[in-house]
């Protein structure tokens, strides 16, 4: 059986960065191993993020950090220098499609080194077990079937958050280029969402003209904080945060902050500290705080860690100055269509204060992707998770995982064959959305396939002489 599945090809569902890398690493582990990228949309490697967007939206992480081989920091760096032709600085942040063709470059490079190593345009819409133990019966849109001996699940950013609410059809994604056609550029456009989506949506009206009113919206109406390089003051250790108490990690940590800004320092050099150490606190909090921690927490928590480009954050600021954008603070409570728009009414945090009214003649979802699985429409997560090969954590932030990448499914028992790769692993870590923590676990995930898949060589031909 093993040495009938090592001659299986591994599927890699997913051609973003996620899947993208992943398959780099594995073809460079397993050059005799065939390996398929399946990719849905028109071309492998950049992803939702890095690809199909204008050249003026910007990466969110500078050039610096945005590259693929973390031993290799200045890797992304070279590529934009030789595509830009010129010197490239790397607290530079780049246009994210110069992303997207160097993950493009990336995976040629690959497969002119390892031409076992395929990349095919077409739907994973199904997976079934055949009975072996790592070996599965991927279905395509098409309708036909491969067998494979393992699956990576990269399948990252879909849907939406906004998706579930009661007024998604009157909603359209920010992310689509078609939501802004014919808009008349003096009329009121709301865009649901206050956070790096809709700095996007905003930077796509502005360059198509846009001169109505633009309203952002959002429960807490935060929006995200720019980027500033470190301070040249070290920041204290934060080595002192204990493991497994919210409100204790919340009040040192805060007092660090407060210590490190009165000498002169910057609050963004702590949450730079914090961030490697994130996954392990979020690993050891309870149930009880995790949950504290996302209700109470978490809005004020990623406008602070999730920093924008300073040019996209400079654009919101001037244009709430010249009174073209404005933000509120409130939930959504109706959505009914007026003449040629609609009339959305918004309650107030505080109940003593009465419902705002705003109208509008396009309303854009810009909540960002969905991270609760149960609300995916694609049919291959509804059918994983149907299955039951596949299952959401409690918190609804993504798949269950165990700690080798494996998705834990129905019954608590690890999916011998399926791993999961990109923001699902949010569920496991917390800090699993960007560049710089996805490469890690990319590199990791497939050395533990290669790894595997030796010690399963191995045994068989120590079987094989034994005999
Ligand atoms: C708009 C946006 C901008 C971002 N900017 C940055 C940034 O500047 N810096 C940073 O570090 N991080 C950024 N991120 C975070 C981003 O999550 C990661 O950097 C990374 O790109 C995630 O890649 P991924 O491959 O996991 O997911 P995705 O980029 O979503 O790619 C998943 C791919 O899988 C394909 N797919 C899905 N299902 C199937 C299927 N069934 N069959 C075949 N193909 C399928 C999709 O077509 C897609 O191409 C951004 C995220 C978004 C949404």
């Amino acid at each position: 059986m093993s040495t009938q599945s090592s001659l299986l090809p591994i599927a890699i569902v997913g051609g973003g960065f996620s899947g993208t890398l992943t398959a780099i690493h594995l073809s460079r582990r397993l050059p005799d191993t065939p390996i398929i990228l399946f990719e849905e949309s028109s071309e492998a490697g950049p992803g939702l993020a890095y690809g199909n967007s204008s050249g003026g939206h910007l990466l969110n992480v500078r050039a610096g950090g945005m590259s693929a081989f973390p031993e290799a920091p200045d890797h992304f760096l070279r590529f934009a220098e030789r595509e830009l032709v010129r010197r490239v600085d790397p607290a530079e942040f780049l246009p994210r499609p110069l992303y997207g063709l160097y993950l493009q470059q990336l995976l040629r490079d690959a497969r002119g080194k390892n031409p076992r190593l395929e990349v095919r345009r077409a739907s994973v819409v199904d997976i079934a077990t055949t009975g072996g133990i790592h070996q599965a019966r991927l279905v395509l849109k098409d309708g036909s079937t491969l067998d494979v001996s393992r699956v990576i699940l990269a399948t990252g950013n879909r849907g939406s958050s906004f998706r579930s609410s009661l007024w998604a059809s009157q909603v359209i994604s920010a992310r689509d280029p078609d939501s802004y056609a014919g808009l008349h550029p003096d009329a009121p456009v709301v865009i649901i969402g206050t956070a790096l989506s809709m700095i996007d949506a905003v930077g796509e009206l502005e360059r198509r003209g846009h001169r109505g009113p633009i309203h952002v919206t959002s429960r807490h109406g935060l929006l995200p904080h720019a980027y500033a390089p470190p301070s040249d003051v070290p920041p204290p250790s934060l080595d002192h945060l204990p493991d497994s108490n919210l409100r204790k990690i919340v009040r040192l940590f805060r007092k660090a902050v407060a210590e490190h800004t009165a000498v002169g320092g910057d609050w963004r050099d702590l949450f730079a500290l914090l961030r490697p150490e994130t996954p392990g606190l979020w690993q050891e909090l309870s149930l009880k705080d995790r949950k504290r921690f996302l209700r109470f927490i978490s809005p004020f928590w990623e406008i602070h860690r999730h920093q924008c480009a300073p040019q996209t954050r400079e654009l919101i600021d001037r244009l709430r100055l010249t009174g073209h954008l404005t933000v509120h603070r409130g939930v959504l409570v109706s959505v009914e269509r007026k003449d040629k728009g609609y009339s959305l009414q918004f309650a107030n945090r505080s109940r003593e204060l009465p419902n705002r009214t705003l109208v509008a003649d396009r309303i854009l979802d810009a909540t960002g992707p969905a991270r609760d699985l149960e609300t995916l429409r694609h049919p291959l997560i509804c059918n994983l998770l149907r299955r039951g090969f596949l299952t959401t954590d409690v918190h609804r932030l993504g798949a269950q995982t165990l700690a080798d990448y494996r998705a834990v499914q129905r019954d608590g028992q690890p999916t011998p064959w399926l791993h999961v790769i990109g923001p699902m692993l949010r569920a496991r870590y917390f800090e699993a959305t960007a560049v710089p923590e996805l490469r890690l676990h990319a590199a990791a995930l497939a050395a533990r396939i290669a790894g595997e898949i030796r010690q399963q060589e191995d045994l068989t031909a120590s079987t094989a002489t034994a005999a």
